[in-house]
Order: C-alpha cells, then sequence, then structure tokens
C-alpha cells in the first residue's frame, strides 16, 4: 500500500584518510571484481573507487564513485590540503560529462560504486577486505524508508549491472523494440 515504510540495512563505508597509505589494492580488488568473467582481468581505471595520490606530501585520500550526473556543476569548490591546491574536481564521486574519472574506458559507461553486490552477498565490500591498512571501515545501520523507495532503488542497481553487462545502447534498443510488439 502505498506510504506504507519498511526496514532497510543502510551500508556505509567509513575512511580513515590518515591510515590510507595509497598502496592502491583497493583499486586492484574493485577492478577484478567487476571485471568480466569476474576476476579475469584487472584495470583501477575501471575501479569504482580511486585514490588522490600526492606522495612527496604523504596524501593518500580514497573516494568512492557515487552518482552519474548529466551535466557538470556550474560551481567548484577548491581544496588546500597541507598547502597543497587540488584540482577543483579531484574529490567528487560523479561521473560527469567534464571528466574521464568514474567511467568504464571502453564504452564511456558511469561507473558507481555498488558495494560489491553479488549473489550470494559477501560478508563485507572488497576494498574494505583488501585494505590491510584498515583505512576502509565497513558499517551497517537500519533505516525505516517509505516502502516504494526501495523497490525504485533496486530497479536502478538492476538496470546499472544491465548496462554492466550489455552496454547502455543495447539496452535501450532492446526497451524500444519490446514497446513496438506491446
Ligand atoms: S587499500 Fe587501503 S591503504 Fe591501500 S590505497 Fe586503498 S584505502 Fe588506501
Ligand atoms: S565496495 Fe565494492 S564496488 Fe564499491 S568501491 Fe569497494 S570494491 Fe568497489
Amino acid at each position: 500500500m502505498k506510504g506504507d515504510k519498511k526496514k532497510k540495512i543502510i551500508k556505509t563505508i567509513r575512511i580513515d584518510v590518515d591510515k590510507c597509505n595509497g598502496c592502491r589494492a583497493c583499486e586492484v580488488i574493485c577492478s577484478a571484481f567487476h571485471a568480466a568473467p569476474k576476476y579475469s582481468s584487472n584495470n583501477p581505471a575501471r575501479s569504482r573507487i580511486r585514490i588522490i595520490r600526492d606522495p612527496l606530501k604523504d596524501i593518500y585520500v580514497p573516494v568512492y564513485a557515487g552518482e552519474y550526473t548529466v551535466a557538470e556543476c556550474a560551481g567548484r569548490d577548491k581544496y588546500m590540503i597541507d598547502g597543497k591546491e587540488y584540482d577543483e574536481c579531484a574529490f567528487c564521486r560523479a561521473s560527469c560529462p567534464s571528466r574521464d574519472e568514474f567511467k568504464e574506458p571502453d564504452s564511456g559507461l558511469p561507473l558507481k560504486c555498488d558495494m560489491c553486490e553479488s549473489d550470494p552477498p559477501l560478508d563485507e565490500p572488497l576494498c574494505v577486505k583488501w585494505c590491510h591498512a584498515e583505512a576502509l571501515i565497513y558499517e551497517e545501520r537500519e533505516e525505516t524508508v517509505p516502502e516504494d523507495q526501495e523497490e525504485q532503488e533496486d530497479m536502478e542497481i538492476g538496470l546499472e549491472s544491465l548496462a554492466d553487462k550489455y552496454g547502455l545502447q543495447k539496452i535501450m534498443d532492446t526497451v524500444a523494440r519490446m514497446s513496438e510488439k506491446d
């Protein structure tokens, strides 16, 4: 019924920037997990986490891929860390038309962290498991949300994994063909 509520597990990864040593193991395992077939290759350019690195200043900042955005921002942020100014878009999580980060290198499709969704589910995300510096900490909490919100999110995750597997254009062509049959 519309307006019904249900419990939902919210998954988060807390980042302890001070512990990250820039080893990039998280990028390697994330790209391997999302390779097709799974673990057949690894390429950090396909990872849903990337490490902003400045080894001379001992600065390493893990950034997770977030939502895709169709338009670039009208305003930008600048960050100063230990006297170094970082690129306006350096710490942004979005896959965005104005830059190459968080895009599948071959197809250009947007990449987004899916918390290592798999069937059967993993006990914790692989980047967390592979981070021996304990810079990534997996946490879960329970929240009450509208029932249709979860259905919408499930549908988005399903569409994303289909797009990962077959490519966005192929899915759109299939949907167009199916609508013609109706
Ligand atoms: S695995 Fe951990 S320590 Fe290594 S780069 Fe990733 S977050 Fe940093
Ligand atoms: S949680 Fe999984 S999908 Fe997300 S960045 Fe880590 S390894 Fe990649």
